[in-house]
């Protein structure tokens, strides 16, 4: 059986998707700078693009600047509410321990100028809480970025209400919202969002593109410059071919998201219970506030690199933590951030399942993580020790 469950990393661009790549890029080729027909024509689609995109989200079509994917979305909006920040002479940032390294780095890289960064905890259960929020906003807070859902272990955070409360304090609020746009409800007037990031290849559109939704107001910082594009927020040819095919995508999957979400959910709780059989493991993340398609279970005594590698000979691609830090040796920032000490965080797996996944896939999933847990395990020393008394079992 073959089982792709790595869709948080990446995921399958859909035929519709592709179809449309095809036809921009055979048939609606012109610059949409360039006067002519097939110039101005490429001017409309775009634009067409951009309001179907705002209307996705309950956002205004001057709202949405197109974008090579979710990285790009992060450090803009990140760098723009800095620069609005430092102008009203506020160095202070709120953000969460689990954010993405898109986030993080762009934080740092604030920290070394002068910027002062708060980075809330996000407990067991992988939740922000809105309370602990509210006491971390200062006078001089000028931003928080929280994510809307963690690619790791799938975590849904109170979006609403953190906003809300962004707001009662005049503070801009953004969210990384990758893993949430075509897989979640979105209405940023209603979630008090004033910036959002998406990309496109986590709902099935391509790789490369995505976008940044920015509340009317909120004057942006460029990061490319060199031409009028984008009403001069980020220079370069607009690449029409991926911005036509993910708002395809994105129409499709907020299309199927009620479907998907009903049946996913059903998969990935059976997978969760076969799952929690296995000896001496544990889910990471809450059970309730997670996205339909996540599964991360850490198990102790093996690695996770390991227990992909056999995985992956049985025809399941999964992750042990971010597809971006696989292969370096530091245990997954995710885990530690909701207190999974190292030895346990560097035994863990995350099934992000496909929208077709069904029960029969979930056996087999169950089936083989079982058998390659035991297997690691009859030859690991960290496990001979524990099951000798000679260390303590922490799961
Ligand atoms: C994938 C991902 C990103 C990066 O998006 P790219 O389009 O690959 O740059 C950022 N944040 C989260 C939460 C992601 O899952």
């Amino acid at each position: 059986m073959k089982i792709y469950a790595d869709n948080a990393a990446t995921t399958k661009m859909s035929d519709t998707a592709i179809a449309v790549m095809l036809d921009y890029m055979q048939n609606h080729y012109g610059n949409p700078s360039s006067l002519y027909m097939i110039g101005q024509e490429a001017k409309e689609k775009l634009e067409q693009a951009r309001s179907d995109t705002a209307e996705i989200i309950n956002a205004e079509p001057r709202e949405i600047l197109f974008t090579s994917g979710g990285s790009e979305a992060d450090n803009q909006a990140i760098l723009s509410a800095a620069a609005i920040g430092r102008k009203q002479g506020k160095k202070h940032i709120v953000s969460t321990a689990f954010e993405h390294h898109a986030v993080l780095h762009t934080l740092k890289k604030l920290e070394s100028d002068g910027f002062e960064v708060t980075l809330l905890p996000v407990h067991e259960n992988g939740v922000v809480d809105p309370g602990e929020l509210k006491a971390s906003l200062r006078d001089d807070t000028c931003l928080v970025t929280v994510m809307f859902v963690n690619n790791e272990i799938g975590t849904i955070q109170p979006i609403s209400e953190i906003g809300e409360i962004c707001h009662r304090h005049g503070v801009i609020f953004h969210t990384d919202a990758v893993q949430a746009v075509g897989h979640l409800p979105i209405d940023v007037k209603a979630m008090n969002i004033d910036m959002l990031s998406a990309s496109a290849h986590k709902f099935h559109g391509p790789k490369g593109v995505g976008f940044l939704y920015a509340r009317k107001g909120i004057r942006l910082t460029n990061l490319i410059e060199g031409g009028a594009q984008e009403r001069g927020k980020r220079a370069g040819t607009e690449n029409l071919p991926g911005i036509a095919s993910m708002v395809a995508a994105l129409k499709e999957s907020v299309d199927n998201m009620q479907g998907v979400s009903e049946r996913l959910t059903a998969v990935r709780d059976y997978l969760i219970k076969g799952l929690s059989e296995i000896p001496h493991c544990a889910l990471n993340g809450d059970a309730v506030f997670r996205m339909c398609n996540n599964v991360n279970f850490s198990f102790e005594g093996i690695e996770g690199e390991s227990l992909l590698i056999l995985l992956d000979r049985k025809g399941i691609s999964a992750s042990s933590g971010s597809a971006c830090t696989s292969g370096s040796l530091d245990p997954s920032h995710v885990l530690l951030a909701i207190g999974r000490v190292h030895e346990v965080a560097h035994g863990s797996l995350r099934l992000s399942l496909s929208d077709d996944a069904d029960i029969e896939q979930a056996d087999y999933i169950i089936a083989s993580v079982k058998e390659v847990v035991e297997y690691l395990r009859s030859f690991s020393p960290v496990w001979r020790d524990l099951v000798s008394g000679k260390s303590k079992f922490i799961l």
